[in-house]
């Protein structure tokens, strides 16, 4: 078996959905997702020489392959690990297909048939649509009469996880009823667990770039956390993510000050480079810490688990290396005792090859879902028989592979313009 072909495509949702199809000449194609990045599908294209006539059945030597010819462009990590992570799952969708397997049973098999949901939930009435750079746009989907009851994002025009939160461009408010209001609708759709954004834009901010927290920052923020917690009561799971924004002791106040609301975690509240810091916040608070959406492959995490830093990790699948890597770090984790809450912003595809990851590790805790402001989210994807969430959780498939396929009528009509669809 000898791969032929690797083509690509890119859909424009509320990120980037690039896809990768591996060809072979044995008719059996497979796909896979990358997390969005400047210049990915190029980058896809420069590594297809190292993988056409190799046979896609020694995966993880074909792994060792593209990661030893990206050791210029960055041995460590960097956006060609997104690339390689596409290209790597699209491979297991060949191996399973040709063997007859599903993608969990490759990797171990599994744990559990379903993998439960955290739903990330957005309180605001603004769209989170951004590009590769994190700058938001006006995607195309959006219905025209919109712009009476929506903040366009692209009016914004800054970075949305940068640290600046709260230039005078920047008029969305947030309120405790807000994030009371839609934790109860996302609860009522079945999810037992939700994520918010913390590091919303806050009345008390006196800087935005400083890294710092006021008193009355702080209180604010525990306002809207206890107001979710008094929604949803004791039942349903509530975690919150600062996107990297402070300090170590306004981070460690913060989460002290949480600590009577039971988090399931509060996620990067410093930034994720120096991992003494975030063991410091860590070690500090009963309230757990996450992080590990920047860390690529198990070297990335191997410091932070060694040191006690994280009390769960999030590596994103899409994004750190692939599937198995994603299985590899997770045993790491476990040799530590930490649990995996994977983070994924991908489509159907990428949060389907991702569940096959969560269903085949012991210490999975919950699988990010980032999906729910795209309309045609569910539509991505075919050959399931009912949606790809129900109640809360992914079944897993059992078919050969992925288990799903791209539906490319719809991909076609949401794809960007300036790329390829699948050499078209
Ligand atoms: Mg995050």
């Amino acid at each position: 078996m000898k791969i032929t072909d690797i083509r690509t495509a890119v859909v424009e949702a509320n990120y980037d959905w690039t896809f990768t199809r591996v060809y072979t000449d044995e008719e059996i194609t497979g796909l896979g997702e990358s997390f969005l990045a400047p210049g990915l599908t190029g980058i896809i294209e420069d590594l297809k020489p190292l993988l056409v006539g190799e046979d896609p059945r020694n995966v993880d030597k074909l792994w060792s392959k593209m990661r030893w010819a990206a050791s210029g462009a960055g041995s460590m990590g960097g956006v060609v690990y997104n690339a390689i992570s596409g290209i790597e799952a699209a491979l297991w969708d060949v191996v399973g297909k040709h063997y007859g397997a599903p993608i969990h049973r490759l990797l171990g098999g599994k744990y559990r048939d379903r993998v439960r949901i955290y739903a990330d939930c957005h309180a605001g009435e603004a769209l989170e649509a951004l590009n590769s750079v994190m700058l938001a746009r006006r995607p195309r989907w959006l219905p025209e009469n919109a712009e009476e009851q929506t903040v366009i994002a692209s009016e914004i025009n800054h970075p949305v996880h940068g640290r600046a939160y709260g230039d005078a461009s920047d008029d969305e408010v947030f309120t405790p009823e807000m994030y009371a209001s839609r934790a109860r609708e996302v609860v009522e759709r079945g999810f037992t667990a939700l994520k918010f954004d913390l590091d919303v834009p806050n009345p008390y901010t006196r800087d935005t770039h400083s890294g710092t927290l006021t008193h009355a920052e702080v209180r604010f923020m525990a306002s809207l956390v206890e107001a979710v917690r008094e929604a949803v009561g004791d039942t349903i799971d509530i975690a919150f993510d600062c996107h990297w924004r402070y300090n170590v002791s306004d981070a460690q106040r913060l989460a002290y000050e949480l600590e009577p609301y039971g988090l399931m975690w509060l996620e990067d509240p410093v930034p994720p480079e120096n991992i003494e810091a975030m063991r410091r916040v860590t070690q500090s608070t009963k309230t757990p810490i996450s992080s590990g959406e920047n860390y690529y492959m198990r070297y990335g995490f191997r410091e932070s688990l060694e040191n006690g830093a994280l009390d769960i990790i999030a590596p994103d699948l899409q994004k750190t290396g692939g599937l198995l890597e994603g299985r590899k770090i997770a045993d790491m984790a476990d040799a530590h005792y930490v649990a995996v809450a994977p983070h994924c912003i991908a489509s159907p595809v990428g949060t389907i090859a991702s569940a096959h990851v969560a269903a085949a590790v012991p210490n999975f805790l919950a699988l990010e879902w980032h999906g729910m402001s795209v309309p045609f989210w569910e539509d991505m994807v075919t050959g399931l028989d009912g949606p790809v969430i129900q109640d809360g959780h992914v079944r897993v498939p059992e078919a050969p592979g992925l288990g799903v396929e791209l539906n490319e009528e719809v991909a076609r009509e949401y794809a960007r313009e300036g790329e390829p669809f699948f050499g078209e």
